[in-house]
């Protein structure tokens, strides 16, 4: 079996794995073809890939030889059309929400791995990527808030007067979110954080951070740990109490979704209208809509005085670390795929194999993506 890495768009600076896996992947008999130039962005040479055993190649070569093609984000059309029936793809293309692209997977026959959809189980936890890119997200949200901010996060008290701390609210209590307050914290900031589940308020709580509480979520035990829409009363208190701490808060991070819909709308503009001028409100659910009403994906937008980032990749901005750890779920992950003589072997019987194959001969694998489908 040969694996082929390919290189993401001019968008996106990762690469799906590092040199270091290629020596790991040779282990398991497996042979790793590379697309020139794949890892560079992310500061990996060509060079560094052969020297782990890798070929390199010209991304037509690639897509034509390997078996198994892997990769980040999610194809595009030209990638799709040019990838035959028997090829392997494998990246985190969001099939809950990319319902066009697993129905062409379907209609070609091809088998498909998400990485989205690896079960949230102790088990999977090595090779979720969910996880491993929303800490980096969480993180990377809060040094830009904090760079943006015309204010100092931490207090001091000097001889030319004392400085307040910071507040910073953060809407969504998940990966992300208890990332964002951990560093918020470390930075010195006074933080607070609301979520609809309420089995984060001790996370939060054990963070130094404030739980803002709101009676009457609505949870689903059947949901995989993840939110589930809300009542429209539940909604109406929610976002009065969001909108008397964003009033007091200098940054806003949000990071709330919900898997496979628009995200949550927490912050009206009448919400964003009543904030401090200069504040700073940084949106990693932009890509889905975003948590403020203002947001756009990949645009900084100036309203009421308050900056408004939409931000649904900060990956991307720190490709070493964020590809050292996707390639490390990969590689975990291709573990369960591969038998000892490295061939390609999909066991069903496998809830992580299942859970993650999205599309084969035909058929819809994933029951979720099936149920949305279907
Ligand atoms: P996510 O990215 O889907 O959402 C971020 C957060 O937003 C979640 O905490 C969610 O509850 C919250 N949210 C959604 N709607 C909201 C609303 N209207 N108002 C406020 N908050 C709202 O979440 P995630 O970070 O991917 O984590 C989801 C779940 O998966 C959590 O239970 C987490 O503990 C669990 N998890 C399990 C594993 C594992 O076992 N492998 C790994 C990581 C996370």
């Amino acid at each position: 079996m040969r694996i082929g890495l390919l290189k993401e768009s001019d968008s996106e600076s990762r690469v799906a794995f590092l040199p270091e896996v290629v020596a790991s992947l040779i282990k398991r008999k497996v042979s790793v073809l590379v697309e020139t130039g794949a890892g560079e962005s992310a500061l990996a040479s060509d060079a560094a890939y052969e020297e782990a055993g890798a070929s390199i190649a010209q991304r037509s070569e690639v897509i034509k030889q390997a078996d198994f093609l892997i990769g980040i984000q999610a194809p595009d059309d030209k990638l799709v059309a040019s990838l035959s029936q028997e090829k392997i793809w494998l990246s985190q293309y969001n099939p809950l929400w990319n319902i066009e692209l697993v129905k062409s997977f379907q209609s070609k026959g091809l088998t498909t791995f998400s990485m989205d959809a690896i079960p949230r189980s102790t088990r999977g936890q090595a090779m979720d990527v969910l996880s491993s890119q929303a800490t980096v997200a969480g993180y990377k949200a809060v040094l830009e808030a904090a760079l943006k901010l015309p204010s100092f996060f931490p207090m001091f008290m000097t001889a030319a007067g004392t400085i307040r701390p910071a507040t910073v609210l953060v809407l969504g209590a998940g990966v992300a979110g208890l990332q964002a307050i951990a560093i918020a914290r470390k930075l010195g900031a006074q933080v607070q954080a609301f979520d609809v589940r309420s089995a984060v308020k001790e996370e939060v709580m054990s963070l130094g951070a404030k739980f803002i509480e709101v009676e009457g979520a609505q949870e689903d035990s059947a949901a995989g740990g993840y939110a589930v829409e809300q009542s429209e009363d539940f909604k109406q208190k929610q976002q009065q109490a969001i909108n008397e701490h964003a009033a007091k808060a200098n940054v806003v991070i949000c990071t709330a979704q919900i898997p496979g819909r628009k995200a949550p709308l927490l912050l009206p503009k009448e919400a964003v209208a009543k904030m401090k001028p200069g504040s700073v409100i940084i949106d990693l659910a932009a890509s889905t809509g975003g948590n403020c009403e203002l947001s756009k994906d990949n645009e900084t937008v100036v309203e009421y005085g308050v900056s408004i980032i939409g931000q649904s990749n900060y990956p991307s901005q720190m490709p070493i670390d964020a590809s050292k750890m996707f390639g490390k779920n990969i590689l975990n992950f291709l573990e369960l795929l591969f038998n000892e003589e490295g061939e390609f072997s999909l066991n069903f019987d496998d809830a992580i194999v299942k859970g993650t194959c999205i599309t084969h001969q035909g058929e819809i694998v994933n029951e979720r993506v099936r149920s949305i489908i279907q």
